[in-house]
């Protein structure tokens, strides 16, 4: 299959696209076209495995990759993605079972055990550059910790991630450099941005991107939407309708695609926190990027979520926006509110991200709950936000083990200006 960039039409294979995160152009990575499937072609996925490869295989056919699918797919889905039903009609689909206890172990995970197959012949180390609000950096760190032939530098803004959330992006070994930017999401992203297009720095290292612009993030994460959304179909005959807490509309668009490529889903709502440009967007609003703003569910607080580049190459025009996606913004004090009703009245302790569509799903309309079942994406482990929630349900929330074993390591991390000679100098120092 072929890739071009979202602003040029030159061909890319898989192995281009995965390293290189992002195009020449500064565009971003899509398939020529989608594959498309049937339900008859997946019936017999039984395992959330065996969906992945048969669903992954075509993005992959012809690659130096290809025989090592069936490998990277079971490195990458090691561990149980289960929806658990609440009540007719309103199920949970719960991502968060993986190393860093949030979705992003499955596109990190992923990437991460194609990368280290691709770089095996390479002889200048390969540097991964993430610039994340919390949750990105800490499972690529995890899914790249100790693979030979890559490091990777982590960029969070200083203050704004939770404790538990700094310790997964600075606990880990050698080839992980973790900085601390004094700025925000944004300043981290722009630094990432300039450090791709930077000539000097181009020649010294071979930069590549685990953010979720990466495709090799969002494919994997089609594939849940896929073997969920199939089970689902399956044992109900009803295609079963999504809320996705979003940021950057990574996971959104993931689940765009996979209704796309034929599977059995119904709406998709995207579910914002005060961060509301895509919501405005819908409404008519340019698309002007934002700086961000703090909220409860600080993963989501994306500016100028990178991802609508791809969506509108697909879908073009806003009508055809509207028609495939909707959204809807979510106050702090909504997602405080919902943590303690979830609590209450649902005996379930959300994040303050899966909180923002929970509370979505009990606000819907009667005919829109009525005539469609629905699943709510539930993006982290509450225990990574404990700060948060323990004192709205006043219980201490229990640690899942693969969170416990990551607190209890030593940090090491570095403290920079949001500036471009200061993240030099530190990588200068500590990439050789
Ligand atoms: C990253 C993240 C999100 C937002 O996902 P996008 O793919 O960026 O839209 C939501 N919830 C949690 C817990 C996250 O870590």
């Amino acid at each position: 299959m072929d890739f071009v960039s979202t602003r040029g039409t030159k061909d890319y294979k898989i192995e281009e696209v995965l390293t290189k995160g992002i195009a020449d152009d500064g565009g971003l990575f899509i398939p020529t076209e989608l594959p498309s499937f049937t339900y008859n072609d997946l019936n017999d996925t039984q395992s959330l495995q065996d969906m992945a490869l048969r669903f992954l295989q075509p993005f992959f056919k012809s690659s130096s990759l290809e025989e090592s699918l069936s490998e990277i797919v079971n490195e990458a889905f090691s561990f149980a993605i289960p929806t658990e039903t609440i009540s007719p009609g309103y199920s949970i689909m719960e991502l968060f079972h993986g190393p860093t206890a949030a979705f992003k172990d499955v596109g990190a995970r992923f990437l991460a055990s194609c990368m280290s197959r691709l770089n095996a012949k390479q002889l200048r180390p390969l540097v991964v550059l993430v610039a994340t609000s919390g949750d990105t950096g800490g499972a690529v760190a995890a899914a790249f910790n100790d693979l030979p032939n890559a490091k990777v530098v982590v960029l969070f803004p200083e203050g704004k991630v939770s404790k538990r959330q700094e310790k997964q992006l600075t606990c880990w070994g050698n080839n992980i450099l973790s900085l601390s930017v004094k700025g925000t999401f944004d300043d981290c992203q722009k630094i990432v941005k300039k450090a791709f297009l930077d000539d000097e720095l181009s020649t010294n290292y071979r930069f590549s991107s685990a953010n979720s612009i990466n495709l090799g993030r969002l494919l994997p994460q089609s594939v849940y939407y896929a073997y969920s959304s199939m089970s689902h179909y399956r044992s109900s005959g009803i295609k079963p309708s999504y809320i996705i807490p979003t940021g950057n509309l990574g996971n959104g668009l993931a689940c765009v695609m996979a209704r796309d490529m034929g599977l059995p889903i119904g709406n998709i709502i995207l579910a914002v926190n005060e961060n509301k440009l895509i919501v405005d967007y819908l409404n008519g609003a340019e698309w002007e990027p934002r700086r961000s703003i703090e909220t409860l569910a600080n993963a989501m607080d994306v500016g100028s979520p990178s991802n609508m580049e791809r969506l509108s190459s697909f879908y073009g025009d806003i009508n055809s926006l509207n028609d495939c996606i909707s959204a809807i913004t979510i106050s702090d004090n909504m997602i405080e509110r919902e943590i303690k009703r979830s609590y209450s009245e649902d005996h379930i302790i959300l994040c303050p991200h899966t909180a923002t569509a929970s509370h979505t799903y009990h606000e819907l309309g009667s005919d829109l709950k009525k005539d469609n079942e629905w699943i709510v994406v539930a993006t982290a482990h509450p225990a990574k936000f404990e700060t948060i929630v323990e004192p709205l349900i006043g219980q201490d929330i229990p640690i899942p083990p693969e969170l416990a074993s990551i607190l209890d390591k030593p940090s090491s991390m570095h403290s920079i200006n949001a500036c471009m000679d200061e993240f030099k100098d530190i990588l200068n120092k500590n990439m050789h």
